[in-house]
């Protein structure tokens, strides 16, 4: 298909597109990041995505950073994925009973991380909603007294009830009146928020303190292995071995690896940090850009799950065959050629000391955190490890970085609160173009 011929405006059809879309959708999104709420300007359109470039429908080409919050790991428009959904299109797109794909992405998924069974969802929040409640049926069976959930403040989980307590993303980059709050959101009553408990990231002896006071009502303690919702927070190894020692209080650990998961390994984060947790929530590239989420753990707390056990979830799409393909596409080219990971790591180093090195040339304080293919460039002086140190970033000088940035031809996340990614796409020179727009738009802040 061909793209949109540019326009004269750079922005007459994205602006117009936007003001037909907030008749009919609230604040013209359907996901509150995409609307620039926090970063200003007015939301790009996007009419195609191509290996690292989004064509929005001005004709306007983005190098993107953002793979569609997760899932692109290879690119945009990837042939291998394309060809597995056009293959799969003409036998059908929904059959509400068991298909072959299922079957294949789940071994392939339990072979990958050491799980032993998975059962599929349509997104993230379903998985992590689905974990926490499989984790309380499991544990109560035994010690029904067990009905909080600890999280770490900051930490996404995607917007079911229980989760949306000190949440990060959206909810730290589009602060409300609520704030930092519990709940995070109107319309969670605070007899809900009131199971989830709180800690802070990476603070060891905090953790060991709650659960050595409330561990025995404590079900299940559920994490980002590394976090990507706050901005990039790396765990501490003081960190790891105190969400280990969870289990010693009879909780279950959930590690939330719907971000991570197949982006900073073959097994993920807890993989690459060594973490063993009971159960495992997954999403984003595990559907190769199509809606996809599963969790998974040992057989003996899956098999709690209905139709053999009393945790009842189900989902009319769930299993989806184009959404299969897809996701068995995207990681079979990760596990066929796992130099990707090797690559991602590189480029994003690499783009993390260019960034560091020209805000500091410019005299912009910024601390720049990277893993794998994740990086938050933070707008401050000093370590961020937690999400206390991330609040702390000047969000009006990294809007008007985004901004910049955006005009330069970069499509960088629009949060200051929030992962960029880097994908297999990227060139060596699309780093250079980035840091040439990075340099202009540090120097920009400065006049
Ligand atoms: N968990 C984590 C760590 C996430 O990053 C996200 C989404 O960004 C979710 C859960 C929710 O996933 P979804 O948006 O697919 O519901």
């Amino acid at each position: 298909p061909e793209s949109p011929a540019p326009t004269a405006s750079l922005t007459a059809r994205s602006d117009a597109l936007f003001k037909r879309a907030q008749q009919v959708i609230p604040g013209g999104v359907n996901s509150p990041v995409r609307a620039f709420k926090s970063v200003g300007g007015s939301p790009r359109f996007i009419a195609r995505a191509d290996g690292a470039t989004l064509t929005d429908a001005d004709g306007q080409n983005y190098l993107d950073y953002i793979g569609s919050w997760g899932p692109m790991i290879l690119g945009h428009n990837h042939p291998a994925v394309r060809q597995a959904i056009q293959d799969a299109l003409p036998f059908g797109t929904s059959f509400g009973a068991p298909n072959e794909r299922e079957v294949l992405l789940a071994e392939l998924v339990t072979r990958l991380t050491g799980t032993e069974k998975v059962r599929f969802v349509s997104s993230g929040t379903e998985a992590t909603m689905s974990a926490l409640r499989l984790a309380r049926g499991f544990v109560g069976q035994t010690e029904p007294g067990r009905k909080y959930t600890l999280k770490f403040r900051g930490n996404y989980h995607g917007h079911a009830d229980a989760l949306l307590v000190e949440a990060g993303s959206g909810l730290m980059t589009n602060a409300t009146s609520l704030g930092g709050a519990a709940p995070s959101s109107a319309g969670v009553p605070p007899e809900y928020a009131a199971l989830t408990l709180v800690a802070e990231y990476n603070d060891a002896a905090g953790l060991d303190d709650l659960m050595a006071q409330r561990g025995h009502e404590i079900a299940a303690v559920i994490f980002e292995p590394v976090v990507g919702n706050a901005g990039v927070l790396i765990p501490s190894a003081d960190f790891l071995a105190a969400l280990h020692r969870v289990r010693g209080a009879g909780a279950l650990l959930i590690a939330d690896e719907v971000m991570t998961g197949f982006r900073l390994s073959l097994s993920g984060a807890t993989g690459l940090l060594g973490l063993e947790p009971d159960l495992t929530c997954w999403g984003k590239i595990i559907g190769g850009g199509l809606p996809v989420g599963a969790y998974g753990g040992r057989s003996e707390i899956m098999d709690f799950v209905s139709p053999l056990g009393p945790v009842y979830q189900a989902g009319t799409l769930s299993g989806n065959p184009l959404a299969m393909a897809a996701g068995l596409a995207t990681l079979t080219e990760l596990e066929r050629d796992p130099g990707i990971y090797t690559q991602l790591e590189r480029y994003t180093a690499a783009l993390g000391a260019g960034l560091s090195d020209l805000a500091a040339q410019a005299g912009v304080p910024i601390t720049v955190n990277t893993i794998g293919s994740m990086l938050t460039a933070f707008f401050l002086e000093g370590d961020v490890q937690h999400y206390g140190q991330a609040a702390r970033a000047d969000t009006a000088a990294f809007s008007q970085w985004f901004r910049a940035m955006l005009a330069g031809g970069v499509y960088w996340a629009p949060s200051q609160f929030e992962s960029i990614f880097v994908s297999a796409a990227h060139t060596p020179a699309d780093l250079d173009f980035t840091l040439s727009a990075a340099q202009s738009a540090f120097t920009h802040l400065k006049e």
